[in-house]
């Protein structure tokens, strides 16, 4: 029987760009998902190729049940069960999603501290407020100390979490005292960030630890060294220095892309260039510049979680999720992406051969074949990012008649960072989450559910919007990071007009009492971190419970 093709996306921008991308000859995610079928075995987790000995393949029989005869056959070289091998891949998974983000949260904490130390002169600390409360929660002195005294500390404090090896990550005491314990009692504390993601490898390597029971309880152990350590740390550490974010106005998706500009993509996941690039896109003399190549300006926007990271502290536009990112370039109109670490498809060199795009790489860790390396250096970033974008101007000029840029573009609102939550439903003077839990109490609003993650073309793309509209539709307030909320956004969710239009009367109600959309965009992906700390303040402000588990809380990652 022939399989039922899916449908691409429900964005008709994407729709439109794919017909312009096949028109043009260009592969994208899309047609290369359509032409390569997952594996079945690998999409089961019932592969391993840890050793020589493999790979090993143990699949479940097909169009049956599995009989004990084919259970004791499921089994690796090394005798691994298919349980086993699962396991171990999951754990795996997570250790690299673990280290990915963690190594971000690394990053920022080099960069805080050479901001402290005065040799990133680029940057300066900007939430001081959020300073002061990290170096109490540490117990760092402030007395007549200044801000980059206090941060020198802060930094070295959250950067030795990397390497300890014992005792427990610091930002644990943040969650509620029965989750705690509950963590301590199952064995699942992280006890220094680098040491869960080395310990996750080792126990999955061949011969090692061979119980799955044991090998997803490392796995959690390793989550919580992401959540609690890493991806938090970097947001902790990115609102200190760039700014904590508050409501702020702007537009998604590919529309905001120009005709008559230099445009300019920042792509990928780490802020420290696209903080500056924001600024230093407003230099008059680069715009000076933009014009004596033809251009009337220099038009900046954001893709992926670097986007959110700018728009959040910013306002600057997005022009689309994961999956829009080859089809930027497949508009004809962009002269330059520039991208770091994380997200970025390899795919981007092919696309942008067919075109005049640049594709820039900024990052020391990641390197692409057909791309620019300009390596962005924090410590003469300005100079860095001027480059960049110099390079960019200097495309212009090389643009082709092929252009196509999709009319659609929809406003938003963004910045909603788990203090600024926390000020709008109490206000200035007595910031709390309780009028939240008064509403979960009386009825108006049933639960909070934290909707994020990536696209994946193996799914219609942007199909999670079905399942926030049914929630707010039944009195969910949502919360989104990731590519999920550009996906939110682009569908008109994030204004607070939208509670009129499409949620229940309940929770409508509390969003216009308050002023708030009924989905709200509380950042880039490790800013999952931001929905920990929402979800712990609504145990703290009580009425609900005593444990996170108490609450009518959910989260998903639907397309992933
Ligand atoms: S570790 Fe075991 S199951 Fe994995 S490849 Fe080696 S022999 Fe096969
Ligand atoms: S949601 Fe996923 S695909 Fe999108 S930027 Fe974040 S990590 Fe990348």
């Amino acid at each position: 029987m022939a399989e039922k093709e899916i449908k691409k996306s429900i964005d008709s921008a994407t729709v439109d760009m794919l017909e312009k991308a096949s028109s043009d000859g260009v592969s994208t995610a899309f047609s290369r998902a359509a032409t390569m079928k997952p594996c079945p075995i690998g999409a089961e987790g019932s592969c391993c190729s840890n050793c020589a000995m493999g790979p090993c393949r143990v699949p479940m029989p097909r169009g049956r049940e599995e009989t004990l005869e084919d259970k004791q056959k499921r089994k690796g070289v090394c005798g691994a069960t298919a349980e086993t091998i699962a396991a171990r891949n999951f754990a795996r998974m997570i250790a690299a999603g673990t280290a990915s983000h963690c190594d971000h949260g690394r990053e920022v904490t080099k960069i805080f501290l050479a901001v402290a130390k005065g040799e990133a002169p680029g940057y300066k600390i900007k939430d001081e407020q959020k300073l002061l409360q990290l170096a109490l929660d540490f117990g760092i002195k402030i007395g007549d100390r200044s801000n980059n005294e206090i941060a020198i500390d802060v930094g070295q404090t959250l950067s030795d979490e990397f390497g300890k090896q014992e005792g427990e990550l610091l930002f644990l005491k943040r969650a509620p005292l029965k989750r705690q314990e509950l963590w301590r009692k199952q064995g699942v504390v992280p006890r220094g960030i680098d040491r869960e993601v080395t310990e996750a490898m080792h126990r999955t390597h061949m011969g090692t630890d061979q119980d799955y029971h044991s090998l997803l309880r490392h796995g959690v152990r390793t989550a919580l060294a992401d959540g609690w350590g890493g991806s938090m740390i970097a947001t902790e550490l990115q609102d200190v220095l760039f700014g904590t974010p508050s409501p702020v106005a702007s537009q998604i998706n590919l529309g905001v892309l120009k005709q008559d500009e230099v445009n300019i993509i920042i792509h990928g996941h780490e802020p420290y260039l696209a903080e500056i690039i924001a600024v230093v896109a407003q230099d008059p003399e680069l715009i000076d510049y933009a014009k004596s190549k033809g251009a009337k300006g220099i038009n900046l926007a954001g893709m992926c979680c670097t986007a959110n990271e700018i728009l959040m502290r910013h306002g600057i536009p997005i022009a689309g999720n994961f999956l829009q990112q080859e089809l930027a370039i497949v508009t004809g109109a962009l002269e330059a992406i520039v991208v770091d670490v994380q997200c970025v498809m390899q795919g981007l060199a092919d696309a942008a051969s067919c075109y005049h795009t640049k594709v820039i790489t900024t990052d020391r860790r990641a390197h692409m074949q057909g791309a620019t390396h300009m390596e962005f250096d924090e410590h003469k970033g300005t100079q860095s990012a001027k480059a960049i974008l110099k390079a960019a101007i200097d495309n212009f000029p090389n643009r082709g008649k092929n252009v196509r840029i999709p009319k659609e573009k929809t406003d938003l609102i963004a910045g909603f960072s788990h203090e600024t939550i926390n000020y709008l439903l109490g206000g200035m003077f007595r910031a709390s989450y309780r009028p939240l839990n008064d509403n979960i109490i009386n009825g108006r609003i049933r639960g909070v559910a934290g909707v994020v993650g990536c696209n994946n073309p193996r799914v219609t793309h942007d199909m999670q919007l079905a399942m926030v509209k049914e929630l707010i539709k039944n009195d969910v307030l949502v919360l989104q990071t990731g590519c999920m909320a550009m996906a939110s956004a682009k569908a008109g969710l994030m204004v607070p007009e939208a509670a009129a239009k499409y949620a229940g009367a309940g929770l409508a109600s509390v969003c216009e009492a308050v002023g708030i959309p009924p989905v709200l965009h509380v950042g880039a992906c490790i800013d999952n971190s931001r929905l920990l700390m929402a979800a712990t303040a609504m145990v703290k402000d009580g009425g609900l419970g005593d444990d996170l588990s108490d609450l009518p809380v959910v989260g998903a990652a639907p397309e992933w």
